[in-house]
């Protein structure tokens, strides 16, 4: 048996337990970092919290005798990958990375491409508008400054209140999300731009092609360069096949 561990907090990294959970030829273990709080609980083992850095990652899979390590983590969470390519040369073991492709505009799209959420922000311009922010909880005091808009914040966990601008409402909601309620949302919020990172996958997006289809205009963040891997894949299903190739035994469902 492979002792498998993978960093998630992603779409992939769930698939992936999930498939892996009777599969007898993988010990799987799901890292979490705690950023959500109620975190739906996998069908593999699984930990929570952050390893101290490379080093500690790399303490980690030598101390737990760890064969194979899938970074699975979002790609907006570049400090993370930098680490698990560190420490998988570290502690010599094999890495894949999945690097899921970004959402690239089709026509019909009303996109604005911007480096950072403070750009973003600043892009929104001075006449007040209805805004709705899927950026998660991290980065929203970037709006903090520009609080003559009015925004309507989709998130899986309430954001901490001081890092909220002053006119603004929340709507918990965990994806995946599908085109007849993001329509149904954005006639009801009826908000006039989006602003969301470029995270690619389908979980989330058809808020973009609901955008499309009621000419609703798109701040998209785009990603930061993140590292190289060794291997890579970009989806969980491609991530099993190199498990297939990794496993020294058949498959044993
Ligand atoms: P980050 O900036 O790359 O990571 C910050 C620190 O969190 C890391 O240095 C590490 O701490 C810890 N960490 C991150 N992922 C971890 C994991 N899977 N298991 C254990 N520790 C982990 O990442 P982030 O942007 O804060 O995102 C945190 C988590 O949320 C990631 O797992 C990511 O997959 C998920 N997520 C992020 C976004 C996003 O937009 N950033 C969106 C959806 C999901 P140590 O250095 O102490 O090991």
């Amino acid at each position: 048996m492979k002792k498998l561990l993978i960093l998630g907090g992603t779409s992939e990294a769930s698939s992936l337990a999930l498939v892996l959970a009777p599969d007898t030829r993988f010990d799987t273990l799901l890292s979490f970092a705690g950023i959500t709080r109620s975190p739906r609980i996998p069908p593999v083992a699984y930990r929570i919290g952050g390893f101290g850095g490379a080093e500690g990652l790399a303490a980690f899979l030598r101390e737990g005798a760890f064969d194979l390590l899938i970074d699975a983590t979002h790609p907006f969470a570049a400090r993370m990958k930098w680490h698990a390519i560190e420490a998988a040369t570290i502690a010599g073991i094999c890495l894949l990375g999945i690097a899921r492709p970004a959402w690239i505009p089709r026509p019909g799209d009303n996109w604005r491409e911007m480096a950072t959420m403070d750009n973003a922000a600043q892009a929104l311009g001075d006449t007040p508008r209805r805004v709705l922010l899927t950026i998660g909880q991290k980065d929203l005091t970037a709006f903090r400054n520009t609080p003559q808009h009015h925004y309507i914040i989709r998130s899986v966990n309430l954001p901490e209140l001081a890092n909220l601008p002053p006119d603004c409402e929340l709507i918990p909601a965990r994806g995946p999300f599908c085109l007849e309620d993001e329509l149904d949302l954005l006639r009801r919020i009826d908000v006039g731009v989006i602003i969301t990172k470029n995270s690619g996958g389908p979980a989330t997006e058809p808020k973009l092609e609901a955008a499309r289809r009621l000419g609703i205009e798109v701040l998209m963040i785009a990603r930061r360069p993140l590292p190289v891997y060794p291997e890579t894949v970009a989806t969980a299903a491609e991530a099993l096949d190199w498990l297939d190739t990794h496993a020294g035994t058949e498959r044993g469902v």
